[in-house]
């Protein structure tokens, strides 16, 4: 079972409901010494927080829809230097980052900063109509963003977290409405960021329509780039 051989910064594009939260957990497991940041599990315990950031992100999340630009990279931003992830040695995956064209370019520049490149975008490719089918039967542990399908990933323990035993929760953000709404900021927003992370040759794609199939295909691509 081979390991990395350099480091690792990999970001997963996906539209909401393409498995992202799943494929990290599964890389994680894989690859110990890559560490995660999903932007969604951070806004969430915000919110569970009750802090500032958690405010003003809350409503937005509630409709679907984006927090701006300038909340996020500093948020972002801050992040990654509390994880000490500027480091050209670490090893780290972002879920759900960047969201927009703006954010790649924020995130380039300070990575470019550190001498520290992206060198790996996969777009998890699921065909969104298999998502929407599915997105009602999601399910969730808030505080580690484990996240469970009670149809093609159930709990071992129905409606219960595998590893702590606590209860699953639904996101209010996967109604079929809302869901919608996301998917179309999805759409709108990914071409122009697929294209900067293509010109600098680091995109890749991994088709599939569940986590089972996605899982093999990404981790042999990591494997060929970086075993
Ligand atoms: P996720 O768990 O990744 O689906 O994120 C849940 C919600 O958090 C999204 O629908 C957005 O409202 C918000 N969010 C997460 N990441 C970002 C980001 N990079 N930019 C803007 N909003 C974000």
């Amino acid at each position: 079972m081979s390991s990395l051989v350099r480091p690792l910064r990999i970001i997963l594009l996906g539209a909401p409901g393409a498995g992202k939260g799943t494929q990290t957990t599964r890389l994680l497991k894989r690859f110990p010494k890559v560490q995660s940041l999903s932007t969604g599990d951070v806004l969430r315990s915000q919110i569970a927080a009750g802090t500032r950031i958690g405010k003003e992100a809350s409503d937005h999340i509630k409709q679907g829809a984006l927090i701006p630009d300038t909340t996020m990279v500093g948020l972002v931003m801050s992040q990654l230097e509390q994880l000490k992830w500027l480091d050209p040695k670490a090893s780290w995956l972002l879920d759900g980052f960047p969201r927009t064209y703006k954010q790649a370019i924020a995130l380039d520049h300070s990575l470019d900063q550190n001498d520290c490149r992206l060198n790996m975008v996969v777009e998890l490719d699921v065909d969104q109509k298999v998502i929407l089918d599915r997105i009602e039967a999601r399910w969730v542990h808030v505080p580690s963003g484990r996240v469970y399908n009670i149809d093609y990933n159930p709990p071992k323990v129905p409606f219960k977290d595998d590893i702590t035993g606590e209860p699953l929760t639904k996101r209010s953000d996967d109604t079929a409405e809302v869901f919608q709404r996301r998917l179309d900021q999805y759409n709108k927003e990914i071409e122009p960021i697929k294209k900067f992370y293509s010109n600098k040759g680091v995109l890749y794609k991994v088709s599939g329509d569940t986590s089972d199939i996605i899982y093999p295909k990404l981790e042999a691509l990591v494997l060929e780039k970086f075993g």
